[in-house]
């Protein structure tokens, strides 16, 4: 498999992308005080399959276990890999990160986004923010010629330098055939990370954020990651394609 898409490849990788962006467009309209993730998910996997695509994460093996929903849909202090459901509902205040998944004709896009639930606190806030920016610090530095670790390094000295820690446990990744494909793109400088960034390459960058201490650990569910001191957590993604300048950002 290689790591560099051909002009065909990248297509259908745009195409699938594109379903990705639609898709939240679509949502985040429904993201209000009152809805349970478990409509939202509903409305998510019904939006991209009538744009001829297929909820990538459903059915996708975490942990051993198969995904039962079409989104990750993770509040407050859950980190990623949360389940939507029934029981789930959301309240003022609350943060919530939405990562969607799209598999068309072979290809996948991968996206995600914190949204606020009404009113949030200063605090919230700086974190989406903060968060939001890392992403676009290492989308900057997605260019042909440099390494993976010139990403990893952006991210983690704004987000550090900004006093929130890094989640190391989950990272980004190439997006192709597979939803998780290599090179793997840590959102942290890492000395036995070799790859080179090279015009074709197609990456999800996807810096997860939290406001206190770096540490996660897993649900009993066994998918849903949490942040282990139980403050919020944020985390924000796009699929980029390498190209020799800026990078193109498929999914916006
Ligand atoms: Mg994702
Ligand atoms: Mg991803």
């Amino acid at each position: 498999m290689s790591l560099v898409k051909n002009d065909k490849e990248i297509e259908l990788i745009r195409d699938a992308c594109k379903i990705v962006r639609d898709t939240f467009e679509y949502i985040k309209d429904y993201i209000k005080e009152g809805v349970t993730t478990f409509e939202l998910d509903l409305l998510i996997e019904n939006k991209i399959k009538s744009f001829g695509g297929y909820p990538a994460f459903k059915g996708y093996r975490v942990n051993g276990k198969r995904f039962p929903a079409s989104a990750c849909i993770s509040l407050n202090s859950e980190v990623v890999h949360g389940i939507p459901s029934k029981n789930t509902v959301l309240a003022n205040g609350d943060i919530i990160s939405i990562d969607i998944g799209v598999l068309k004709n072979g290809y996948h896009g991968d996206s995600a986004n914190t949204f606020a639930v009404g009113e949030i606190s200063a605090k919230k806030q700086k974190l989406l923010n903060i968060t939001n920016e890392s992403l676009f610090k290492g989308i900057e530095q997605a260019k042909d010629g440099n390494e993976v670790n010139d990403i990893s390094s952006a991210i983690q000295n704004y987000v550090e330098g900004s006093g929130f820690s890094i989640v190391r446990e989950l990272i980004g990744h190439g997006v192709g055939k597979k939803l998780h494909e290599e090179p793997p793109v840590p959102n942290y400088y890492n000395p036995n990370n070799k790859y080179k960034l090279l015009k074709g390459m197609v990456l999800a960058i996807e810096p997860m954020v939290n406001y206190g201490s770096p540490g996660v650990k897993t649900k009993s569910d066994g998918r849903t990651v949490v942040t282990a001191d139980g403050e919020p957590s944020a985390h924000f993604e796009h699929t980029v394609l390498i190209t020799e300048s800026y990078p193109e950002v498929l999914t916006i």
